[in-house]
């Protein structure tokens, strides 16, 4: 039987003593966060008030997601959303997991303020649904290769009630010719042979990662494709990874954005290039 008025201290520090011999980068903060959303009561009350104690379902539940966090499963996974922006996304292993980073894509479509913009590889539809919810005059189109990742994008669109902005398209690229204000692509970029930490390697689908030895391959397809497809916009941004800046930037000029621009993240990571012609 579980225990009844479990103190909320003790679970925290029985957790982030597990999830740090588990190997959790930041044990402390998510012992709070999962007991924070599953109990109910925000973290400044959970961290100061030692007498807190824990309602049964709440323990119960705490002690579920402490041990899937123990097997290093990301906490958006484990809470089933991630905020995004100024939007909350609905996320599950058919997606991957919004990062902060992602978000330098949607400060780019704020200062170009694009009435249509097309969207490659949404996955949970974070940046179609966080462009569609801060620039309300503008309509959005977003494909997938995956459909279990269209499904949970749609389900969000339906959800945050921007459904009749945003469109999904099952594929690579639209089906037809088209001319868009601004193109954005968070494509898989990570090289194959790149170790990633459990989260992320054991966790998150493949498919979003993953981009040929060198990390590019699905980003030089897509640039190829718009092309021979017909599909055209004035500007054009793609998140990178380390050290892709130069290779990309040159990929986009020769793909028909002649001036190509390299943004850094805050860790000062090449992270976003822009393309403009
Ligand atoms: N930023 C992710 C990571 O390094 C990669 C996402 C991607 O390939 N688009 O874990």
């Amino acid at each position: 039987m579980a225990a009844s008025g479990a103190s909320a201290a003790d679970a925290l520090s029985a957790a982030t003593d597990a999830f740090a011999a588990a190997g959790v980068d930041t044990p402390r903060l998510d012992a709070e966060v999962l007991l924070s959303e599953l109990a109910g009561i925000d973290r400044a009350t959970l961290v100061t008030d030692r007498e807190l104690a824990l309602e049964p379902a709440a323990a119960r539940a705490f002690s579920e997601a402490v041990r899937r966090r123990i097997r290093r499963e990301p906490v958006a996974y484990i809470l089933g959303n991630r905020g995004f922006r100024h939007i909350d996304l609905t996320v599950d292993r058919r997606v991957l997991i919004p990062r902060p980073e992602t978000e330098m894509l949607v400060e780019l479509a704020l200062e170009v303020d694009p009435g249509t913009v097309l969207e490659i590889g949404t996955g949970s539809g974070a940046i179609a649904l966080a462009v569609a919810d801060e620039l309300p005059g503008s309509r959005v189109t977003a494909t997938e290769v995956s459909d279990g990742a269209i499904e949970v994008a749609v389900a969000n669109a339906a959800r945050l009630g921007l459904g009749d902005r945003v469109g999904f398209e099952l594929g690579s690229l639209p089906d037809g010719p088209g001319e868009f204000d601004l193109i954005l692509a968070n494509l898989p970029y990570v090289p194959d042979s790149d170790g990633l930490p459990p989260e992320v390697g054991q966790w998150e689908p493949e498919g979003a990662l993953f981009g040929g030895p060198d990390g590019t391959d699905v980003i030089a397809e897509v640039l190829t494709g718009f092309g021979r497809a017909g599909i055209e916009a004035p500007v054009i941004g793609l998140e990178i990874g380390q050290g892709q800046g130069e290779k990309v930037a040159e990929m986009v000029r020769q793909a028909g954005w002649p001036e190509a621009e390299i943004r850094l993240d805050l860790a000062g990571i090449d992270r976003v290039v822009i393309g403009r012609r």
